[in-house]
């Protein structure tokens, strides 16, 4: 797996593993915990890292070796360390890298576990934090202390798909000497890639769009060879390993990711067009409609806009959940990236528990409505969509 980088797509079908004595033209999944020794000689020298070998799956294992590599490729990341979720991934990059007495400086727009963590965990090691907000990116560098370790950001965010630019948040970084982590889930490497915009680290949780056919979990942490090996010695002692199996699915999902975020961003680009103007919406937000109030730096950041589309039915919450109890085919469901359209209605589901000033402050209203467009026929889906819209009487 040695040769240069070459095009996102042949990269992603051509990192593979070296062939067993079967010369098999897929790589196979090598579900194994540990792996044998020549001599004593042998596992000596495997145990003191004089050689670079598989010893046991919570360390490496060839199919998460694979994994790891495709994604590093992808994100051009130097190094990389996969695990058993995307919180996982998430829980130990900082474990690792943060010593109690730490500060993380992070957006206000996160993801809902990673705000826990923020909140209701790190307090325990005395590891604390502060929001900005990412509509004042002015103000990032007067949150910096001198305990500011971290500073941590997802772009588009969930589920207002609002975008933060990481090449300023980079900037800000490099210059006070932060460890700048973006969690890239909600784009795929194939629309952007952080590192060319200043990011030391990246995250995936491969559940979403790296698998795109909800089966899996998984997560990825990428990035600086240095950082990177902190992380991975954290992990290799505390256990979060991703599964063999896990990682061979994940390998073999990411040779089609070009391929499916291409139809999925078509496909939520012409949902966002047909809900732009529907009678019974207030407003549409998706990255790549010129509306979008942040689209030139959409167009900057990202190939194209993603697989999310938020936007507001009239009536609040009762036409909200209305909406919501119309659909027939697309799944009801907390999953997104997924090869089945999914709708979710945050306010009465997964931000029920924030109040409604944090619900305002992560730009959730009453009637907003989140879909992860899928990748049925888009004439199909916006069908399920406008009968669902036609049956509102709110
Ligand atoms: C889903 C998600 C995660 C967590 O990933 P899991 O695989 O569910 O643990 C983290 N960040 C973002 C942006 C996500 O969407």
């Amino acid at each position: 797996m040695k040769n240069k980088r070459k095009e996102f797509e042949t990269d992603a079908i051509r990192t593979q593993i070296d062939r067993s004595q079967f010369l098999e033209h897929s790589s196979p999944v090598y579900l194994t915990s540990s792996f044998v020794f020549e001599d004593a000689e042998d596992m000596r020298a495997s145990f003191a890292e004089e050689k670079d070998r598989n010893i046991y799956s919570r360390y490496a294992n060839p199919n998460s070796t694979e994994f790891i590599e495709k994604v590093c490729r992808m994100e051009g990341a130097e190094a990389g360390c996969a695990f058993a979720s995307g919180m996982a991934a998430v829980f130990s990059t900082f474990a690792a890298l943060l010593d109690s007495g730490d500060h993380v400086l992070s957006a206000r727009n996160i993801f809902g576990s990673t705000h826990t963590l923020f909140t209701q965990f790190f307090p325990r090691w005395q590891i604390t934090h502060t929001y900005f907000k990412i509509d004042e990116l002015d103000e990032v560098e007067s949150l910096i202390t001198s305990k500011t370790r971290i500073l941590y950001a997802e772009s588009p965010t969930n589920p207002g798909v609002d975008l933060v630019d990481l090449e300023r948040l980079g900037k800000i970084a490099k210059k006070h000497g932060l460890i700048f982590v973006v969690d890239n889930c909600f784009a795929s490497p194939y629309l952007q890639q952080p590192i060319s915009l200043g990011a030391d680290l990246v995250i995936h949780s491969g559940t979403k769009l790296m698998d795109g056919q909800g089966r899996v979990l998984a997560g990825i942490t990428v990035g600086r060879a240095d950082l990177v090996d902190r992380i991975y010695r954290f992990s290799r002692v505390t256990g979060p390993a991703l599964s063999p199996f896990n990682a061979w699915i994940l390998s073999k999902s990411l040779e089609t990711l070009a391929l499916r975020v291409e139809r999925h961003c078509s496909n939520a680009l012409a949902v966002a067009h047909f809900l732009e103007g529907h009678k019974k919406v207030n407003w549409v937000k998706y990255p790549f409609l010129a509306s979008h109030p942040q689209f030139d730096l959409a167009k900057k950041q990202m190939k194209a806009g993603g697989c999310v589309v938020a936007f507001e039915v009239k009536g609040g919450l009762d036409a909200g959940r209305s909406f919501f109890d119309g659909i027939k085919m697309l799944s009801l469901s907390a999953n997104l990236g997924d090869s089945r359209s999914i709708v979710t209605h945050p306010a009465s589901t997964t931000h029920s528990k924030l109040t409604e000033e944090e619900r305002q402050e992560s730009g959730i209203s009453p009637g907003m409505v989140r879909i992860s467009v899928g990748l049925e026929h888009v004439d199909d889906i916006i069908a399920d969509i406008a009968q669902s819209l036609d049956r509102i009487t709110t």
